[in-house]
């Protein structure tokens, strides 16, 4: 992809490097939620003898104190339960690309530039409004906005209730190394079905997705392969937006589908390690993400031709 001269999006958090401790940021509204769950950390790695009686006191503060603070943290269970947590206009808040230096990073914030672009101005012609998400980079582990602990070894995932992407950018060389499909676009896939699942819910498609799920659990996981071959299919309606910018290089879309084939249920091992996000389930065969994301860069974003839920898969 030729990304270098592109926009680089300012909807990126870098949390990189600060391991399983960074349970800052991602709590609450993002503004106050991290010094009181930070404190709590400090409290529980120190050793006096009084340590339990000042966690009461600050748990008392905080749950009683601030609803938002520990509101978006919930049991693995609620993932998709974003009620009550409200991101405020993460275009605003989030912090500036401009510490993110390095080739990964910056390749990243790219590529979200140019879905941004590409669907606010999709979500025009239906009259409607693109929020943009949010992408936090992080390593190994860090606290979400209504997904609990978000760990890498899950993989991306986008998180609905801070509406929020979440990417171990070392993904990036696991995509190459262990599952065969290398290439920068082959991330920028990874990017942009995530971003199809913010898609989703902005278009009200996750949640309707969560209610019948509930209502009906033997269904849940054929629901949730059409849920991610939907997200494939934006995926690959990104990239035909792309590649009619010219931004695509000889050879892109092929890295993108090896990496849609690569991802496929029937490719992966399946890991079970308490996985908290629509990606840790079933996703559809390699087959079946291969075509829902030649589907998009066919047909091109038409939200009709995307409907999963009503047509064969
Ligand atoms: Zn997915």
């Amino acid at each position: 992809m030729k990304w270098e001269d592109l926009r680089r999006s300012k909807n990126v958090e870098d949390r990189r490097g600060q391991g399983r401790s960074s349970l800052g940021g991602g709590m609450g509204s993002g503004r106050s939620g991290g010094m009181g769950s930070n404190l709590i950390m400090m409290l529980l790695m120190s050793k006096g003898k009084f340590k339990w009686v000042l966690i009461g006191i600050l748990l008392i503060f905080l749950l009683g104190g601030g609803s938002s603070l520990l509101g978006g943290n919930q049991s693995p269970n609620q993932t998709y339960d974003d009620s009550g947590v409200v991101f405020e206009d993460a275009t605003e808040k989030a912090g500036s690309d401009s510490q993110i230096t390095d080739k990964e990073g910056q390749f990243l914030s790219t590529v979200l530039a140019s879905t941004e672009d590409y669907w606010t101005s999709k979500f025009e012609e239906y009259n409607l409004v693109y929020k943009k998400p949010k992408l936090v980079l992080y390593t190994e582990g860090t606290m979400t906005g209504g997904c609990g602990f978000g760990q890498s070894s899950a993989g991306p995932f986008y998180c609905p209730g801070d509406q929020s992407v979440y990417i171990d950018v070392s993904f990036y060389r696991e995509l190459a190394n262990k599952y065969g499909a290398p290439g920068d676009f082959a991330m920028a896939y990874v990017l942009s079905h995530e971003v199809g699942h913010h898609v989703q819910q902005l278009l009200g498609t996750m949640d309707d997705y969560q209610k019948i799920a509930q209502q009906n659990p033997g269904a849940k996981n054929e629901l949730t392969v059409r849920l991610e071959l939907q997200a494939d299919y934006y995926a690959g309606a990104w990239a035909r937006y792309a590649d009619e910018q010219g931004i695509l290089d000889e050879g892109d879309i092929e890295e993108a589908l090896q990496a849609a084939f690569s991802v496929g249920d029937d490719t992966l091992q399946k890991e079970s390690l308490g996985y908290v996000v629509p990606d840790s389930f079933t996703h559809g065969t390699s087959k079946q993400r291969q075509e829902w994301f030649a589907r998009g860069y066919k047909h091109a974003g038409d939200f009709q031709e995307a409907d999963t839920f009503n047509r064969d898969i």
